[in-house]
């Protein structure tokens, strides 16, 4: 069984409807209440299972499909960001400061949009289908995929392939894209306390200067990346912020410095926490500072998409009329889909919606992000697409 346009064009206004009023009433990470409630009444009304209050808000449902099968999880996260919106809409955020800028709205509307054609289609659905509704995607850290996971929602039944869209303002509205292996990266954050001993500026021999150790270390550690990283694996390291001093002629006692690691495999990611940590420490110490070198745990994995699973999906991808696919290249940020991906095989792919006619222009994570509503149904028919061919895998 697959869909098509047709399938899911009947659907397409309430699809619009689900994503304006969610638009509407955006919930930061981990206080996606209204937003789970909105969600689990809908897919009660479909008639199917839910279970709310999965890794705190996230809820879960599952359709049973007339025909065995394979078990295949769709996932969208609820939250919203930090953001005041910039863009007159008339269903606009009615919460100053909080907006869905990063599209996770969609998410929600476009997983709808296939609950409801599924539903509707369920006797002839091979196994079941899993919808997950996760919190808390931009929180970082630990994150929703891992709080539902802990929670069980990979099991019972047991998960066969999982899938997650994401949409993205940067690529043309109705192209999907997609690739095999790494997709997007590991964002490890890292502290550096620099410990030196201060004094007055007139005489820098009788400190330790942590300013003048801070300056060598960021300069050292972009030869982490030129000298000693594999040149043909990605790798990403800036310090985006530095603190230290109080006035023009007092040297400080320490400097604080802040940055981010960017890698696309676990092992580049190991090496690199494990060298910038040496540089900055043997850096210091060259000029008698000491470094403190932390990094938070728990951060995002990288998002590996499985490349035989991925073909598969590319091809269903390319059968959908009005849309075009290509395979991009990965991208430095970072998603906990991820973790459902160290779960079970699947695919996280992207579809655009950049479309200047219409305004669509300002990137993810901007005050200005719009976008292009039309391309939401071919979003519900690529997740539904997915759940109907992975189905029915022997
Ligand atoms: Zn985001
Ligand atoms: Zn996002």
């Amino acid at each position: 069984m697959a869909f098509d346009l047709g399938d899911v064009k009947k659907y397409e206004a309430e699809i619009v409807r689900i994503r304006r009023r969610i638009h509407a009433h955006p919930e930061l990470s981990y206080k996606e209440f209204e937003t789970a409630r909105f969600i689990a009444q809908k897919l009660k009304s479909l008639h199917i299972d839910v279970k709310t209050g999965v890794g705190g808000t996230g809820v879960v449902g599952l359709l049973k499909g007339g025909q065995s099968g394979k078990v295949v999880a769709l996932r969208a996260d609820m939250d919203a960001l930090p953001v005041t919106e910039n863009v007159n809409l008339p269903f606009k955020s009615v919460r100053p400061g909080v907006m869905h800028a990063c599209g996770h709205d969609t998410h929600i509307a476009m997983l709808l949009g296939a609950a409801m054609l599924l539903s509707e289609h369920r006797g002839e659905l091979h196994g079941k289908v899993k919808f997950l509704f996760q919190p808390a995607e931009e929180a970082g850290g630990k994150g929703g995929a891992k709080l539902m996971i802990e929670d069980g929602a990979m099991n019972n039944p047991k998960v066969d392939y999982v899938f997650g869209l994401h949409i993205l303002g940067a690529v043309p509205s109705h192209i999907f894209a997609l690739r095999p292996g790494p997709i997007m990266a590991a964002p490890d954050t890292f502290r550096i306390r620099i410990i030196g001993k201060g004094g007055h500026g007139a005489s820098p021999h009788e400190t330790v200067d942590p300013i003048f150790a801070s300056a060598q270390v960021v300069t050292a550690l972009q030869g982490v990346s030129s000298r000693m990283m594999d040149p043909t694996e990605p790798f990403v390291v800036s310090v985006c912020s530095i603190h230290s001093g109080t006035k023009d002629n007092i040297i400080p006692d320490e400097a604080s410095l802040e940055g981010t690691v960017r890698t696309l495999n676990e092992k580049t990611r190991a090496r690199a926490k494990r060298y910038v940590t040496s540089v900055a420490e043997s850096v210091s110490k060259a000029f008698r500072a000491k470094a403190e070198v932390e990094f938070k745990r728990d951060e995002y994995p990288v998002t590996v998409n499985d490349p035989r699973t991925t073909e598969k999906v590319i091809s269903s991808l390319k059968k959908i009329r009005g849309t075009r696919t290509i395979e991009c290249k990965p991208l430095m940020g970072a998603e906990d889909f991820s973790r459902f991906l160290q779960k079970a095989p699947g695919t996280y792919y992207f579809l655009g919606t950049g479309n200047p006619r219409k305004g669509c222009v300002h990137p993810n994570h901007s005050s200005g992000f719009k976008v292009d509503e039309d391309v939401l149904k071919y979003g519900s028919l690529s997740l539904a697409n997915l759940a109907c061919e992975f189905g029915s895998v022997t």
